[in-house]
């Protein structure tokens, strides 16, 4: 009875790993028309000058606006995207996407002056990457300081040579990199030294819990004062509350990001909302 019991456990399994499988298979197949249906939209969050509380830029998060699954957010469709090699051309979407806008917003809101671009490793390893970025660059007539492209810190362990080689390719083009998900990772201090980075992007991980949390509160200021010694600028991720913010300020971090401040929102959206925002914080920072 115990055998049958496992066995009859053991198919019950195998069901479940085939409809799983099934799933996985359509939503890759319906991955692949997204980018020809126009299913994928950028969405923009705001990042805030934490002296004036100026919107100074944004980070492009995507998003897929699936017929009947509704909005599908990137951590259920970019792991597949890298397994099948569709980030190659989402990715470049985004970005010439991503640049084009930032680029009309700069020109008529000259305090709009950065735009953060995530960048999956498997676009970095798997293309050349810096020729793609010279070319969009190129169409769009965009101002390369204006583009900041965020890798992860676990981009910065795989296939040393290579990174470092784009990442040079990329500083010569006169754009940023940003290193996202700051303390996550495995990345040795070292490579911060070789690479040619700008600034660091503190894990919203280590934010949660501040200003209570002595662990997190020690992480954070260590982080904090390494980069600013190493010359790297600052952005704080995922802060939520004005305890989180003011501890911030406290440290001297310039820029923050955040639920506090704003949502990721369309393009629409996200105008309205530096408009709105920056008419009132110029106005008092005048
Ligand atoms: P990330 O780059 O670390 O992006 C920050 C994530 O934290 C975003 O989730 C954002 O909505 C969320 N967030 C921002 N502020 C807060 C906050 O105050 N509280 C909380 N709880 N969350 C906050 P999202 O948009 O779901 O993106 C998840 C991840 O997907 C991103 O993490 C990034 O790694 C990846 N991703 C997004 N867009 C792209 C893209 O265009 N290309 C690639 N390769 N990856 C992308
Ligand atoms: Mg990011
Ligand atoms: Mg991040
Ligand atoms: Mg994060």
């Amino acid at each position: 009875q115990v055998k049958n019991n496992g066995k009859n456990h053991v198919s019950f399994y195998d069901a479940a790993l085939s409809r799983n499988a099934v799933e996985h298979f359509q939503l890759e197949t319906e991955l692949r028309q997204a980018l020809s249906r126009k299913q994928l939209k950028m969405f923009y969050q705001a990042q805030i000058d934490l002296n004036t509380g100026i919107i100074i830029g944004a980070e492009a998060l995507i998003r897929w606006q699936h017929p009947t699954q509704g909005l599908i957010p990137p951590m259920k469709f970019i792991p597949l995207a890298e397994e099948t090699g569709l980030i190659l051309s989402i990715g470049e979407w985004a970005l010439r996407e991503s640049v084009r806008q930032a680029h009309a917003w700069h020109k008529r809101h000259p305090e709009f002056k950065k735009i953060a671009i995530n960048v999956s490793a498997v676009q970095i390893m798997k293309s050349k990457f810096a020729d793609t970025v010279y070319g969009i660059l190129m169409e769009s007539d965009c101002d390369p300081s204006i583009i900041e492209l965020e890798i992860t810190e676990s981009t910065l362990m795989q296939h040393t040579q290579h990174v470092v080689d784009t990442f040079n390719q990329l500083k010569k083009l006169g754009i940023s990199i940003a290193i996202d998900d700051f303390g996550t990772g495995y990345s040795s201090l070292s490579h911060l030294k070789r690479l040619p980075l700008d600034q660091i992007k503190i894990d919203r991980s280590f934010v949660k819990d501040l200003p209570d949390d002595k662990d997190d509160a020690a992480i954070t200021s260590a982080i904090y004062a390494m980069a600013t010694q190493l010359g790297f600028t600052v952005v704080a991720e995922g802060v939520e509350t004005e305890e989180q913010e003011k501890f911030l300020q406290r440290l001297g971090c310039q820029t923050a990001q955040g639920y506090l401040y704003a949502y990721p929102v369309n393009s629409d959206d996200f105008l309205q909302l530096l408009v709105l925002n920056n008419q009132r914080k110029i106005k008092r920072h005048a």
